[in-house]
């Protein structure tokens, strides 16, 4: 099999880099060693969030946020986007000075998506909210998706761009040589010209392959869903300096999630719920929402994703290797940035470069020495 670009992964960032690569003329193989969404795309929140972003994330973010709100420009369906709002909510006055701060220097560097309420309007947006809450940071644009409506939209534009997609095929080994990728996967060869890696929490090992050997964690996010209960929270809500995220689906059942660890396997193939740890985050959850006491929680599950020590992500060219892109240790944030990521991708692919400052997520920073041969 032969391609200008062989995109390694398919979660949501290997789907989006394939797809606009593929609008651009280039000719694309995606391969994914389970089925599409199997791991962090699958299992995500699915928030659309560009509040309490890192600095640097923001452009990118910012542009991925106007996507959202014309996603079925991009891929033919909305993929179950509702901007109902997030808010990073203060449970005491530490809290409410470091939101005070970050929306103050945000505002003093021109931007406006996150607006600081007081008590009166956090009241009017979730009337349930414990009374001990004193303010938040509110971004009326975000919102929420549906992530496996996603994966479909993205995997169905993407063969519509005439992307082969190969599910249940791993990548085993990679050889560069005459300008040209070699690589042997469990469906048989593939040539390519180029290599995206959005392998996700497998990355590491697909740089390594590459020739190109960095160092990540692998994150277990878990998350939990409950029965259904009454309408009661329209936003996405999270608290500052809790492990928090919570939200109520159009169907009634409450999602909370907010990064408590479960448990990595020893061979980091998969993870398993650690129930005290998810203890914690309902809990939160609880002290936010008193009503929801006594719900019934209907399913948990963990999801496996990169996580780098600076919780950044990894988005560029490789330094030591030629025709390699990177797109991983998205850190449990990774879904709101998949249209804007995928195009800053399909620029590196097509042209080298482009016009986002990538400065940031430069591989350089995680990168360890290469064995000796
Ligand atoms: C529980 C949870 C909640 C989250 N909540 C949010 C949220 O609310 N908002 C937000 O913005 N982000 C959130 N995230 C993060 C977001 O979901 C991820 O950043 C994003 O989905 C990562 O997508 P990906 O394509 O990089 O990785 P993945 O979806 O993990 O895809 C990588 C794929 O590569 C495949 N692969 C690996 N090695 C090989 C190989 N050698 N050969 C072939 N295939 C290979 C894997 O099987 C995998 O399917 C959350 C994540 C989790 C886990």
């Amino acid at each position: 099999m032969k391609a200008d670009l062989l995109v390694i992964g398919g979660g949501l960032h290997g789907l989006s880099a394939a797809l606009q690569s593929a609008r651009r003329g280039v000719s694309v193989i995606l391969v994914e060693r389970h089925f599409l969404g199997r791991h962090a795309s699958g299992a995500t929140a699915a928030g659309v969030r560009t509040l309490g972003r890192h600095p640097a994330e923001l452009p990118l973010s910012l542009e991925a946020a106007d996507t959202w709100h014309v996603m079925k420009d991009l891929v033919g369906d909305d993929c179950g986007f509702t901007a109902c709002g997030q808010l990073q909510v203060a449970e005491d006055e530490p809290a409410l000075a470091k939101i005070t701060d970050r929306v103050s220097r945000l505002e003093a560097d021109g931007f406006t998506h996150e607006r600081l309420i007081g008590p009166t309007e956090l009241r009017s947006l979730v009337p349930d909210i414990a009374p001990h809450c004193l303010g938040a940071a509110w971004t009326f644009a975000d919102g929420s998706a549906d992530p496996h409506r996603t994966i479909r939209a993205f995997r169905d534009a993407a063969i519509g761009a005439g992307v082969q997609i190969l599910e249940e095929c791993l990548v085993t080994r990679l050889v560069r040589r005459s300008s040209h990728w070699f690589a042997e996967t469990s469906k048989g060869a593939i040539e390519a010209g180029l290599i995206v890696n959005a392998a996700g929490a497998w990355a590491d090992l697909v740089a390594e392959l590459a020739g190109d050997p960095v160092h990540q964690a692998i994150r277990t996010s878990m998350m939990v869903v409950t029965e259904r209960t009454a309408a009661r929270v329209r936003p996405v809500v999270a608290s500052l300096g809790q492990k928090l995220s919570f939200k109520q689906t159009a169907q009634g059942t409450l999602v909370i999630g907010g990064g408590a660890q479960g448990r990595l396997a020893p061979d980091r193939q998969s993870a398993s719920v650690d129930v005290v740890a998810l203890a914690a985050s309902v809990g939160a959850a609880v002290r936010l929402f008193p009503a929801i006491q006594g719900i019934r929680i209907v399913r948990t599950w963990v999801g496996m994703e990169a996580m780098t020590h600076d919780h950044l992500p990894v988005i560029g060219l490789s330094h030591r290797v030629e025709g390699l892109v990177h797109a991983f240790g998205f850190s449990g944030h990774g879904f709101q940035l998949v249209p804007s990521v995928g195009r800053a991708v399909a620029d590196l692919v097509c042209q080298g470069r482009t016009d986002h400052d990538l400065g940031a997520f430069d591989v350089t920073r995680i990168a360890t020495e290469r064995a000796a041969a």
